[in-house]
């Protein structure tokens, strides 16, 4: 029978010892075994695995026949531990709950260059459309969505060594449903960083194309307007200075020619009231380079506060549900990373804030002042490091460079380089390029400078390029925490984007920026596993002699005779309103084992 029917053999695979579905059923826990159960899932072609409802998903780089129609009405409405883990899974779950449950939803997409997580936000938005109802308007507006992709990636991706189809930005995008779960519009926000300075063309061909005067542009490359007192003095300025002009004016265009698509995009998916909504972000995984500089720093603060929201969001679903189901809380141990947040974003003295404050003092700056003040303040800080502190703790590894510090992230030691840390953050543009923009007689580009306009000139400097990034994290956390969160991490097998081939050692890195070790324990901290009691009954009845081959009264009834039969210890278990709590994975395979007997 346990053949023929696929619910029961999916929940064989979640058991199957070697490679479960599930990785909250690992016994043991540790970094081998789940880096195994990858693998060997992997190779079965099973890409995606559990962790409680977390999907992980292992690039297989060829294209698998399981995103078919069929597929599709496989996972709609299923039940979520009753068919294999499959990506349509959390996407079903997730749009149920918005639907049934009017909770706003959020998909939370991360994993390395590479690892597919542009392709995971794909198959979720196409399999949302696929299962909300059809109908003329609906059907436009699910066009106008899923069109938007291959707008937003043709100027928004790029060819890297690590992915052809890179993309450039995070993008966060919220699909708007009315109260029978019909999708209505959208809303998409990036959160750009670091556009390479996508060629170099000549000054003469660019006044062309944006209809200026060369010599207006290339004194604003050249020199910078310099106001003291009453005096306007113009200085020139060293090439190097002049070629981080060219960077940052090319940049600057990109980036907001690129935000002005979005608003674009934006105007026509937008609809007028919003309802429900299901956010899908797709967003940079943490980075561990040879060299890291500001990007890395940036980036990574921004996956160690992704990380932080997981840990309270987990532990908040946790509670929320064992109140739900009128189950005794009991607190869970785990690492909470709010130091290590505080380190960098605290607005007085964090990592941030010091270099802001650097960027501001008048004269010279250098990022050896820099550095001393942060030795200064995190002497003793647990997640700080430099050659200086090491040398006062007496640390015989001293493997650190100098004009470097190394924060201990909850995905490990990363080691960041602090030059160009200051000009990175000041990436201002200077007045004077703005304003020669502004003078361009191109309507759109002119529209994009706006304080160009010298009537409108303000002698207040921007926000540096790290406090705009951290108020653009804060605003995205605080919308991710009003949502109920689904988890996709994405990771990348190999190196050299061929297909089915996993190399362990690089995927062990993954597993360890993920977190997947943090995220297990704290899965299972509590209760490892939960059913709905008729499910339950219904698996394991044959168990019981009070049960089998009939049970006349209720499921829970039905649950608590037959486990009270098999002289569990009490402690195991806990009866939910609804559901089953099993502490242990051991007891649910003594269950299984003695089921297959
Ligand atoms: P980046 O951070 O650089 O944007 P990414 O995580 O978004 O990377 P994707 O662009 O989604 O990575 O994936 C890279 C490539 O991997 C895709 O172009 C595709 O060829 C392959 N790929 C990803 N996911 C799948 C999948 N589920 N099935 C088949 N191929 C996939
Ligand atoms: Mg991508």
């Amino acid at each position: 029978m346990a053949k023929n029917c696929p619910a029961m053999e999916a929940a064989a695979t979640l058991l199957d010892a070697e490679a479960v579905g599930d990785l909250v059923l690992l016994d043991p826990l540790t970094e081998e075994s789940l880096l195994r159960t990858l693998q060997e899932r992997f190779r079965r072609s099973d890409i995606y695995t559990y962790i409680g409802d977390v999907v992980i998903s292992v690039n297989p780089y060829r294209p698998l026949p399981i995103y078919t129609p069929e597929k599709v009405q496989e996972y709609h409405n299923c039940n979520f531990f009753a068919v294999k883990p499959h990506i349509y899974a959390i996407a079903d779950d997730a749009y149920r709950s918005l639907r049934d449950r009017d909770r706003d939803q959020c998909i939370l997409i991360t994993g390395e260059s590479g690892a597919g997580k542009t392709e995971a936000s794909k198959l979720v938005m196409s399999y949302v459309a696929a299962v909300c109802s059809k109908g003329e308007e609906v059907d436009k507006v699910k066009e106008q969505l899923l069109q938007s992709n291959p707008v937003l990636e043709a100027f928004g991706n790029a060819k890297t060594i690590r992915n052809d189809n890179s993309s450039r930005f995070g993008k966060y995008m919220d699909v708007e449903f009315d109260f029978k779960g019909e999708p209505l519009g959208g809303v998409i926000s990036n959160c750009e960083y670091g556009l390479t300075p996508q060629p170099r063309t000549e000054l003469h061909e660019i006044c062309e194309l944006i209809k200026l005067d060369p010599g207006t542009l290339e004194q604003a490359l050249c020199s910078r307007t310099v106001k003291a007192r009453d005096e306007t003095v113009l200085t020139a300025l060293s090439v190097s200075q002049g070629y981080y002009c060219r960077d940052a004016l090319a940049k600057n265009i990109y980036s907001r020619l690129f935000d002005w698509l979005v608003n674009r995009i934006n105007t026509s998916i937008q609809p007028g009231k919003q309802r429900k909504v299901m956010g899908v972000l797709d967003i940079y995984g943490f980075e561990i380079f040879q060299d890291n500089g500001f990007e890395q720093f940036i980036i990574n603060y921004c996956n160690e506060k992704l990380q932080q929201i997981f840990i309270l969001m987990t532990l908040k679903e946790e509670q929320e549900e064992y109140i739900r189901e009128g189950i005794q809380w009991t607190p869970v141990e785990f690492f909470d990373n709010g130091i290590i947040c505080e380190l960098i974003e605290n607005s007085k003295c964090g990592i941030l804030a010091m270099l802001d404050e650097e960027c501001l003092r008048p004269g010279v700056v250098n990022e050896d002042t820099f550095v001393t003040k942060l030795n200064q303040l995190f002497a003793t800080h647990k997640h700080y490091e430099s050659k200086e502190t090491q040398n006062a703790k007496h640390v015989t590894d001293l493997s650190l460079p100098q004009r470097c510090f190394r924060i201990h992230h909850y995905a490990g030691k990363v080691t960041y380089n602090v030059t160009g840390f200051i000009e990175k953050n000041n990436d201002l543009l200077f007045r004077d390029l703005s304003q020669a923009m502004w003078a361009a007689r191109h309507t759109l580009l002119r529209s994009l400078f706006p304080e160009g306009d010298p009537q409108k000139v303000s002698l207040k400097l921007p926000p540096t390029a790290g406090s705009q990034f951290k108020t653009s994290v804060a605003t995205l956390m605080k919308n991710l925490y009003s949502k109920n969160p689904n988890y996709i991490r994405c990771i990348k097998p190999n190196d050299t984007k061929t297909a089915m081939l996993f190399t362990p050692e690089l995927v062990l890195a993954q597993i360890r920026y993920l977190g997947l070790m943090e995220n297990v324990r704290v899965r299972r901290a509590g209760y490892a596993f939960r059913q709905l009691y008729s499910p339950f009954l219904q698996r394991y009845k044959m168990l019981g002699t009070k049960t089998w081959p009939r049970w006349a009264g209720g499921d829970r009834e039905g649950t608590e005779v037959l486990l009270s039969e098999l002289k569990f210890p009490p402690e195991e278990l806990a009866y939910g309103y609804t559901k089953i709590f099993i502490r242990s994975p051991r007891t649910l395979f003594d269950l299984e084992k003695r089921r297959q007997e």
